[in-house]
């Protein structure tokens, strides 16, 4: 039989790569809106690990599954790890890639290596009031100038892997697991459920 589990996003490009990692070993991974729950919480955290942490919490009190949250985002070296926090929200503003990668040039200095790492930080609580565990990864890698594909989702297409030289915008969702962010949070978190 399969053990439930909620993971606490309303993004489908996450929620896709949960499942992908998680279904092989058992588990069924609903959304909020599978389960019509509506799902909101204010993301005021200080870092990537406070906001998951915000989320488990809230989908903690509505869902009678262990939950499962995950923060993430994209830290631009010379910039200061902006967008970071503000990942989500800034390609909102931007509007599209192209937008991302026309602002992020003006903001650049000329010289820039274009350096960036992602960072994801998964919470999970298993029961009601169990204290939260966190799994976290990060993947090393280049802001393209220009987008290359259109796999995955988010900052995929403008985003290169220095780990198996690999743009996530053509790598197939195998590929990009074995080195990305949250595959390699999830590796942690599933080596955990196995146990
Ligand atoms: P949040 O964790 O809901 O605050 O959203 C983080 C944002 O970072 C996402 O909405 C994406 O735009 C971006 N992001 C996080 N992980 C990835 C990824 O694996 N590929 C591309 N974009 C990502």
């Amino acid at each position: 039989m399969k053990t439930e589990i909620m993971l606490a996003t309303n993004n489908e490009g996450k929620l896709q790569e949960f499942r992908d990692i998680l279904s092989p070993l058992g588990y069924l991974v609903y959304s909020p809106k599978d389960l019509n729950l509506d799902f909101d919480p204010i993301e005021n955290g200080k870092d990537f690990r406070e906001n998951a942490l915000i989320k488990a919490k809230a989908a903690s009190k509505i869902a009678d599954f262990p939950v499962i949250a995950d923060d993430s985002g994209l830290c631009i070296h010379d910039l200061n790890g902006f967008p970071g926090l503000t990942t989500a929200r800034y390609l909102k503003e931007m509007g599209s890639l192209d937008g991302v990668l026309r602002d992020i040039g003006s903001r650049l200095p000329p010289d820039s290596k274009r350096e960036a790492t992602f960072e994801c930080t998964i919470c999970l609580i298993e029961h009601k009031g169990n204290k939260p565990l966190f799994f976290e990864g990060h993947c090393p890698g280049i802001l393209l100038k220009e987008k290359r594909g259109g796999h995955g989702f988010g900052y995929d297409p403008i985003f290169h892997s220095l780990e198996h030289d690999l743009d996530f915008g053509t790598a197939s969702e195998e590929e990009k697991n074995k080195v990305s962010h949250r595959g390699k949070a999830l590796a942690k978190l599933a080596l955990y459920l196995a146990i």
